[in-house]
């Protein structure tokens, strides 16, 4: 039997690590599949890590990654890819938002072949509806800025042992799991699933933390940004022109512009222009310093090793 390596990023999810564990635990026994589970403890401050331990020490299926501090999703993602000993690697919430009888319908498909397993929302369960725009807006533009249609895309995947090794050999700090995955190829299909109510704890995501994860990703995966720079400079260029030619015309029929107020406008108008687009680079540029520095993407402070047999 081959092995499947379930990778569980956890954030301040004490509540929640025994009853996934438990939930996971009996769904794939049923199933007949050998499993691991492989918590990664995203730098909690609440009892997360106590409580991997715990749950390690009562069942061998259990390996836990316990971050130095907090580096976010994507990088425990990754960092529990990493650690998975499994030939096919799923990833899912803790919060059993992702139900896992789809872990079930994955593991299948990819026993038949398939190396790339996408779980696909159905629904986006309930969500507010200035959210569900905002939402809209970036996957809109993040599928134009990948060509792949990411409107219901999640973190919930199976992959192949060589489409972890492929992620796993990218170099780039600011990973986007979700496009990554449909970046690197390989034979890949999909499954619907409906997203499940939060029963313990809340999301962790903020507004704060929703707009940064945005604008990271955006920049990650597009140059439009900066394309619309370039595009504001030739509109505001072809005004001068126009402006140019009036203001001259009037000059030599003897009756110069008395505009102070669109000198004002004017002033006003390129001068915010030139800021906004220096922000839009200023930004481009500390992610290239960010991904120059070449820090890790996580610092792993414990661990604990899975004793299932292959
Ligand atoms: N998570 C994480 N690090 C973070 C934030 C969240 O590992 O900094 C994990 C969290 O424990 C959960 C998953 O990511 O397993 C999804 O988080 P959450 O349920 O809060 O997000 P939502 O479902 O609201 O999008
Ligand atoms: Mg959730």
């Amino acid at each position: 039997m081959s092995l499947l390596s379930v990778v569980v990023p956890a954030y301040n999810e004490e509540k929640m690590i025994s009853k996934a564990a438990y939930t996971i635990g009996e769904i794939l026994d049923n199933a007949q599949i050998t499993y691991e589970i492989v918590f990664v403890d995203d730098g909690s401050k609440d009892r997360t890590w106590e409580q991997i331990e715990k749950t390690a020490k009562e069942d061998p299926h259990i390996s836990g990654v316990h971050f130095s501090r907090n580096f976010g999703k994507e990088s425990a993602m990754m960092a529990g890819l990493a650690n998975a000993k499994g030939e096919c690697c799923a990833v899912m919430d803790c919060d059993l938002q992702h139900p896992p009888e789809t872990l079930v319908e994955m593991y299948r498909l990819w026993e038949q072949g398939y190396e790339v397993i996408e779980g696909i929302k159905r629904s986006r369960g309930k969500e507010s509806t200035l959210h569900s725009i905002c939402a809209g807006t970036f996957y809109k533009m993040i599928s134009k800025a990948s060509k792949i249609d990411m409107t219901h895309a999640s973190d919930f995947k199976l992959l192949d042992r060589g489409a972890v090794d492929a992620l796993l050999e990218m170099p780039e700090r600011n990973s986007f799991f979700r496009a990554m995955s449909a970046w690197i190829g390989f034979r890949s299909t999909s499954v619907e699933f409906d997203v499940q109510e939060r029963t313990e704890g809340e999301s962790k995501w903020s507004t704060r933390s929703l707009i940064q994860y945005a604008l990271t990703n955006i920049v990650s995966f597009s140059s439009m940004p900066m394309q619309i720079v370039t595009f504001a400079g030739i509109l505001v260029f072809f005004m001068a022109v126009i402006l140019g030619v009036q203001t001259l015309v009037k000059y030599f029929l003897g009756h110069a512009v008395e505009g102070f107020t669109t000198v004002i406008l004017l002033i006003l108008f390129i001068g915010s222009m030139i800021m906004i687009s220096l922000g839009v680079i200023g930004y481009y540029i500390s992610k290239i310093y960010e991904e120059v520095k070449g820090r890790p993407r996580y610092l792993i402070s414990k661990k604990i090793e899975s004793k299932v047999e292959e």
